[in-house]
This record gives structure tokens, C-alpha cells and sequence, in this order.
């Protein structure tokens, strides 16, 4: 029920870490209500994830027992079930394409069964109840597909955010979407329909949430994206486009109220 990204330089020189923001934007969040949590992180050509049932407290004793790596980059979830219980194995992140990518999801895909059948035909096997863990499914097949073919050579957050499109192109119903992959390092790409996605835009770092609470106490410059949109930021950049891949403005603004 509530998201959070991060990518930057300046978490680590300021002695704070990606994982460390996400979990300050998720415990900000945390008023929204949730069942789970969970988080993942970049961490030099490999995904690192955690997830828990429970409040964020259970998630946090899950790190404590086994750390993830410092990281420039990294999402963060708490989850309000609506498909699968709250178990360990349906909390988010969902990975997928060999564990290379990692997603977490605000919403519902409502057509997730159509999706899901057709990916159980080719062989894809599925270890939660979520409709997110199809969308995980269905994003990691086209990213391979199009890094393995047509977009072979390009960076992978390019290829990443492509996916993401092809991928939103499918889905029907509501949802805030962030991905990382392996092999798109510094690159968060996020996507929203019917649910609502911020951008914080930071110092050689910006930031991702479900609303501004989730990176209120590090930027107060906020792009609020619009409907149908996907974004993709990195320490230094930030780009928004429809899911057609035409170039798209969110809505900047000054978020002038203390949380
Ligand atoms: N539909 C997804 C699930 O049940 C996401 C729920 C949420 O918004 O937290 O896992």
C-alpha cells in the first residue's frame, strides 16, 4: 500500500544508504496501513531482496539477521493484500528474468489470469498467489526478449523502461509499478495508472514514492506524474513518457506543508 524508490550518490557520502531511505520513506508511510513489506537492492550486477509478513518491525529483523549490501539504489513495499494472503512469499518484491528484476506493486492488474495462463503455457512458474507476481513475470519475459533481440547493445535502463511500456500496454486496472533490474544499474523505472506515483527530485539523487511523505525529509520538489505515464529516474536524470514512449511532462510543484 505505500512505494518507495531511491537512487543517488548521496545517501552513501552522507553515511546513510539507498536501504536506509527506502526504509525512513516506508515508515513515513506506514499511516496508509499494510500487511508486509519488503525491499530490494542493486548491488553491483545482482538483485539483493528481503520481504516479511507483518509490520515493518518483522522486515527490519529479517535484515538484521541477513544484511544487504550498501547500495546506491533500491524500492521498498508495504503491502495491503488483495490477491494471495499476507504471507512471507506473496509480500513484494516479486523477481523475475532469472532473479535479475525485481518489482513491487500499489494496486490490481485485474486481467492478471489471462496473463497468468498464458505465461503458465510457456512454461513460467509462479510461487505466489499475486496478480503482481504475473506483471513480474510478464516484464521480465519482455525485457530478455528485447535484450536478447531487437534492443540487443542498448543500456539496460533503456531497455527496462521499454518493457515497462510493452508491459503497461497489457495491463488493465490499477497500479503503481517500480522495477530495478541487474543489468540497469543507478536506474529505478516506475509506472502509474488509477494510483497515484511522486517524483523527488534530489542533488545527484531522486526519489520515487506513492506520495511525497515517502521522500519528504530529504527534497520538498515534487513531479507529480500523470495518468498512464512512465518514469525513469536515475542520480542525475529524470524522464517521463506515455506508455507509447512519447515524451511526457508530470506536474512540478513545491510541497510546502510539514508532514
Ligand atoms: N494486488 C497486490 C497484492 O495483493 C498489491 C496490493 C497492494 O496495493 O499493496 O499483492
Amino acid at each position: 500500500c505505500g512505494i518507495v524508490g531511491y537512487t543517488g550518490r548521496s545517501a552513501v557520502a552522507e553515511g546513510r544508504s539507498a536501504l536506509g531511505v527506502v526504509l525512513e520513506g516506508l515508515r513515513r508511510l506506514e499511516y496508509r496501513g499494510y500487511d508486509s513489506a519488503g525491499v530490494a537492492v542493486l548491488d553491483g550486477g545482482e538483485i539483493a531482496a528481503r520481504k516479511k509478513s507483518g509490520k515493518l518491525a518483522n522486515l527490519l529483523g529479517e535484515l538484521e539477521a541477513e544484511p544487504l549490501p550498501e547500495s546506491l539504489t533500491g524500492i521498498g513495499h508495504t503491502r495491503w493484500a488483495t490477491h494471495g494472503g499476507p504471507t512471507d512469499t506473496n509480500a513484494h518484491p516479486h523477481l523475475a528474468d532469472s532473479g535479475k528484476l525485481a518489482l513491487i506493486h500499489n494496486g490490481i492488474i485485474e486481467n492478471f489470469s489471462d496473463i497468468k495462463q498464458e505465461l503458465t503455457a510457456q512454461g513460467v512458474e509462479f510461487l505466489s498467489q499475486t496478480d503482481t507476481e504475473v506483471a513480474a513475470a510478464l516484464l521480465g519475459r519482455l525485457y530478455r526478449f528485447l535484450a536478447d533481440g531487437p534492443m540487443q547493445g542498448e543500456p539496460g535502463a533503456v531497455v527496462l523502461t521499454e518493457a515497462m511500456r510493452r508491459a503497461c500496454q497489457r495491463f488493465e486496472g490499477a497500479f503503481t509499478l517500480l522495477a530495478i533490474h541487474a543489468d540497469a544499474p543507478e536506474a529505478v523505472v516506475a509506472a502509474r495508472r488509477n494510483s497515484p506515483l511522486v517524483v523527488g527530485l534530489g542533488e545527484g539523487e531522486n526519489f520515487l514514492g506513492s506520495d511525497v511523505s515517502g521522500f519528504i525529509d530529504h527534497t520538498r520538489r515534487a513531479v507529480e506524474l500523470g495518468q498512464d505515464q512512465i518514469v525513469t529516474i536515475t542520480p542525475d536524470s529524470m524522464e517521463i513518457t506515455d506508455f507509447f514512449g512519447n515524451a511526457a511532462e508530470g506536474k512540478e510543484y513545491h510541497v510546502d506543508w510539514d508532514p
